[in-house]
């Protein structure tokens, strides 16, 4: 595919090279140290071009059952006998080896899944290594973090992740469950699974013991696989809230532990003292990252109703510069859709967003010619019954409505199945602790939207999960904790 099948933005090309390293033609499974084939194959593309880059294992119930023997017996017969310093030189020298290897990571994971180079080479990658590093600090002080408590491993972790922050979110998943001395079986989503398998071969290099973890690859039946499998002791699972009911249901009376990390429609709230500049950015920000594929996303925006023509000007000429193309290229700001299917379920969203009498508005420029793409998308004149308000879209489209009172904004932003984030912007500090302690949200960003840290913990209510991760709460999930 050449340069010129892409759009620019108007500016001169800027691609990230992507000729210093290799993709093989086939990925086999990883598998207590080793390479295992599995008996059959599926492809992963490139969603900007659409061509493929290579094959990985779909594993079955017997490669899957062959992974939990793996773990569980490094963790019987190593991991969980090992000092807890020593784990943690092993999760140090992870981090550092992903810092090492950052820019390979970083193109890898914008061709697999479609997300612009300059998130995953400033965002992903980064954060991926700052899982690891902050874990690893933990590994050998679990008892100071929970002060007066006897701390142990819960054993074998089945995790299953989505498409979305596929190397990060295999590092926020592998890095704490390591540090509190559990081993894992992982198994990445289907469409991106190029950077867990070069992990994988890090995790090689590393010198960790054979079994600690083990990468699996394959579709919906796999990680169903996993997550029934009778000796996982825990399920760590990422996805949507529909695949996450079930996997609760298959749970119940098993005694496993859980954490759940599903689905979001988070309120971006915008009042008339706020900076409105900044909200701009913010709201930019907080739908179109990652082509709004973020469970976190600001897909809402609720508007006080005396600065909303204001707003929606301005959200507008900026949205106008947006540079939607490859996204190798450093100019660009809104990548490939992930996957066609999810390019589908967009356009189903958005088709009765119109139908149903919300006003459509797109900036005017293209999108390129072959790919999976969608414009930033916003939509005015919405109601609270709308699809497009009430349900996830996981895209670029951003719903608009507007609000006179503090507490009308609440009312709105809560009357959702969801409760994963949201977000504030106000020059008054009164009214951010107000709101942030209104809003039945895990996470509420004040001022700022869509930022994450190891140190914080992260996860939902109601239909968005149960369980948090990352910080000691995240911690706590992958220790079995006695006083
Ligand atoms: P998905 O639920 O279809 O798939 C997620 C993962 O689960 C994939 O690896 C998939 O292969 C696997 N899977 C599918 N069926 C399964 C089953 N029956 N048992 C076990 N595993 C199964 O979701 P998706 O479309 O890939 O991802 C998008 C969804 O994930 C969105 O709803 C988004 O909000 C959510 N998400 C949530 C968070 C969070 O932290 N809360 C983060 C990212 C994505
Ligand atoms: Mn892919």
């Amino acid at each position: 595919m050449s340069n010129n099948d892409f759009l620019s933005g108007g500016f001169s090309p800027a691609l990230e090279s992507a000729d210093h390293f290799t993709i093989k033609k086939s990925y086999d499974l990883f598998i207590g140290g080793k390479w295992v084939k599995a008996a059959k194959q599926i492809p992963t593309t490139n969603p900007a071009t659409g061509e493929t880059l290579s094959k990985v294992g779909l594993a079955g119930k017997k490669e899957v059952n062959q992974a939990v023997r793996a773990a569980r017996k490094a963790y019987d017969k190593v991991w969980s006998q090992m000092p807890a310093a020593e784990r943690g030189k092993y999760l140090y020298r992870i981090a550092r080896l992903i810092q090492e290897r950052a820019r390979e990571f970083a193109v890898v994971e914008s061709i697999d899944g479609g997300k612009p180079i300059r998130e995953s080479r400033d965002i992903d990658v980064p954060l991926a290594a700052a899982h690891f590093f902050y874990h690893a600090g933990w590994a050998d002080k679990l008892n100071f973090a929970f002060a007066g408590a006897k701390v142990a491993p819960i054993g074998v972790v089945g995790q299953v992740i989505p498409w979305n922050f596929p190397l990060l979110m295999a590092a926020w998943k592998i890095a704490p469950a390591l540090a509190c001395g559990n081993t894992v079986v992982l198994k990445p989503a289907e469409t991106t699974p190029l950077t867990a398998l070069k992990l994988a071969e890090l995790i090689e290099d590393s010198g960790l013991p054979a079994g600690v973890i083990n990468i699996v690859t394959g579709a919906g039946e796999t990680g169903q696989a996993l997550v029934e499998h009778p000796d996982v002791d825990k399920v760590a699972f990422t996805g949507s809230t529909t695949v996450g009911k079930a996997i609760r249901r298959s749970m119940a009376g098993t005694g496993k532990r859980f954490t759940l990390e599903l689905g979001g429609k988070a309120a971006n709230i915008v009042f008339e003292d706020a900076p409105i500049n900044e909200a701009v950015e913010g709201i930019v920000n907080g739908i179109f990252f990652n082509q709004g594929h973020v469970c976190c996303a600001g897909s809402r925006l609720y508007v006080q109703e005396s600065i909303a023509k204001k707003v929606i000007k301005k959200l507008q000429k900026r949205m106008e510069t947006l540079v939607v193309g490859n996204p190798l290229d450093k100019n660009t700001d809104i990548g490939a859709i992930n996957s066609t299917e999810q390019l589908e379920r967009i356009k189903k969203l958005v088709k009765d967003g119109k139908k149903e009498g919300a006003c459509m508005w797109q900036p005017s420029g293209g999108v390129p010619r072959k790919g999976n793409w969608f414009k930033p998308t916003l939509f005015t004149e919405c109601a609270q019954s709308h699809r497009i308000v009430q349900e996830e879209i996981f895209g670029p489209v951003l719903a608009i409505q507007t609000f006179r009172t503090p507490q009308e904004a609440l009312t709105k932003a809560n009357n959702t199945p969801y409760g994963l984030s949201g977000g504030v912007w106000t020059d008054k500090g009164s009214k951010i602790f107000k709101m942030t302690a209104g809003l039945n949200a895990g996470v509420v960003w004040a001022n700022t939207f869509n930022k994450f840290d190891p140190t914080s913990p992260f996860g939902g209510y109601k239909e968005s999960g149960i369980g948090r991760e990352g910080g000691l709460q995240g911690l706590a999930s992958y220790c079995q904790i006695s006083h």
